[in-house]
């Protein structure tokens, strides 16, 4: 079955084809480490993470690469106050290196309680500085850029001037951009207000600074994952991913310094996440309208009546396709937990083979199969193709009560099918074995406190810690290899 990718570049559905066979090349911008993020940036990750599962799961093999912005993301191309890094490290009292360390940390931990898979490769701005002087100085020698009191800056005009069309992705017209665009403060030392900065002086209250031939400064933000798509993937490659809101300038600006750096197209396929939205206003940092995803698992929050599991939240973002906006709602979360459920007792009946074999099906397995697929391989219709897992949970339902048959065949056709989709593609987890986990954890915190109590001769506590435990229903026993438990 042919893939179908809707492409921004061209603005349609097209068929996928990679450059190298069944080998996919895949850049997706990643987080700026300057704060927390926010459940709208978790829906833009699990939303790439879902199309990278998918691909896997197609039989591609997937280079994935994902940066860590920690180094000159400015909030326009202003002076050294708009720095992020520098004003959190100054409102943190850290380094800015400790505010990176301390913001890539907490996303790690946040995509991996939302089970996201890590992506192949994950390089940092701030470790690929060479790259960014060598791509600026190979920008300068084609004249595309120019240099400006100890930056540089490329020139819109030039590459325009060349054939080429900055404003191609986002579908804006160089003219109106130019009409629109106050000539703000500090800019005068660009040519063009649309011109944007690859390199930055730094002024000496800067702290993050490297040595260039322009003089010491910082790289700019567009120009990192150009380096960085380019050094792993090549100077053409399949799939570049992002946030709808990264379409313009960052990603403009990408098409441009590739296509004026190399000739050619960077990306065959650009692909754009929508937006989440709370109270039908986008969920942002600066506005406020946002929740941390930690917030919402442990219920501490004003917005949500209950806490819902990870799984719970990644099965509600996967229920809108990855290009619709989603609102999110207490009432949405809660009917998706109801789903949720439905689907996982429905993957253990299936697994448990509760129920009589017959002859015959009374499924029609291939036709069922051919529609979940067709669903997935239309730009990753991941609401259709739940629409259709939910048929088979009603059939399984209907098995169990015995009001349908199904033969051995099928059935082992049907557990492969469910459990791929499910686990593998969506990502789903189970609940329940993620609370066994959690009770395990803590059965072998007391299962070590009690051998400690021993040792140290204290009978009456070790004792205590196995009678109560045993009154809830979990037995210790005692064995060569030390001690296990069994629930009752
Ligand atoms: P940032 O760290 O600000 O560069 O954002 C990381 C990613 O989150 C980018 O791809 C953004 O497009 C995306 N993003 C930001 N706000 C939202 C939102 N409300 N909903 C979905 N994605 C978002
Ligand atoms: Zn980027």
């Amino acid at each position: 079955m042919e893939l179908k990718i809707y492409n921004s570049l061209s603005g349609e559905k097209e068929i996928f084809k990679p450059i190298h066979d069944k080998n996919v090349g895949m850049y997706v911008c990643g987080p700026t480490v300057y704060s927390n993020v926010h459940l709208g940036n978790v829906r833009t990750f699990m939303s790439f993470d879902f199309i990278y599962r998918s691909l896997v799961h197609l039989g591609y093999k997937v280079r994935y690469v994902r940066n860590i912005t920690d180094a000159g993301h400015l909030t326009d191309d202003g002076d050294v106050d708009n720095d992020r890094f520098v004003k959190q490290s100054r409102l943190e009292k850290l380094e800015p290196m400790e505010i990176v360390q301390k913001y890539t940390v907490d996303f790690h931990k946040v995509l991996d309680t939302f089970n996201l898979l890590p992506p192949t490769i994950e390089p940092t701005a701030t470790g690929h500085i060479l790259e960014q002087i060598e791509l600026t100085q190979k920008l300068l020698d084609k004249g595309f850029a120019y240099e400006s009191n100890g930056s540089v800056y490329f020139d819109v005009l030039e590459y325009n001037s060349r054939g080429l069309n900055y404003g191609e992705l986002s579908r804006r017209n160089i003219e109106e951009l130019f009409a629109n665009t106050r000539d703000l403060d500090g800019q005068n030392e660009k040519k063009n207000p649309q011109d944007f900065a690859l390199w930055k002086a730094a002024s000496p209250a800067h702290i993050m600074r490297w040595n260039s031939p322009w003089g010491e400064g910082f790289p700019g933000w567009h120009l990192e994952c150009t380096a960085m798509s380019t050094k792993y993937l090549g100077e053409k490659f399949d799939i570049h991913g992002g946030g709808m809101d990264l379409k313009f300038p960052h990603h403009e600006c990408e098409v441009a310094q590739g296509k004026a750096c190399n000739g050619t197209e960077p990306v065959n396929y650009w692909l754009h996440a929508n937006m989440l939205t709370m109270n039908g206003q986008r969920m942002s940092k600066s506005t406020g309208n946002y929740i941390l995803p930690m917030e919402l698992v442990s219920g501490k929050n004003d917005f949500f009546e209950k806490p819902f599991h990870p799984a719970i939240v990644r099965f509600n973002f996967l229920q809108a396709h990855y290009r619709s906006v989603l609102d999110i709602s207490n009432e949405a979360m809660v009917a998706s937990e109801k789903g949720f459920q439905r689907l996982m007792e429905a993957m253990k009946i299936v697994s448990g083979f509760a129920f009589k074999m017959s002859d015959s099906s009374s499924f029609d397995i291939s036709a069922w199969k051919e529609k979940c697929y067709a669903a997935l391989t239309d730009d990753f219709n991941s609401p259709i193709l739940i629409s259709y897992l939910f048929e088979a949970v009603n059939f399984i339902f209907k098995l169990k009560d015995e009001k349908e048959t199904i033969n051995e065949a099928d059935l082992k056709e049907l557990q492969q099918l469910m459990n791929g989709f499910v686990f593998d593609v969506l990502g789903l987890q189970n609940v329940e074995e993620n609370n066994n986990e959690k009770l395990d954890q803590t059965l072998q915190v007391l299962i070590e406190l009690r051998n400690q109590a021993r040792k140290s001769k204290n009978f009456e506590l070790s004792d205590q810690i196995r009678d109560r435990l045993l009154a809830e229903g979990i037995e210790l026993k005692d064995g060569r290899d030390g001690t296990t438990y069994s629930l009752n």
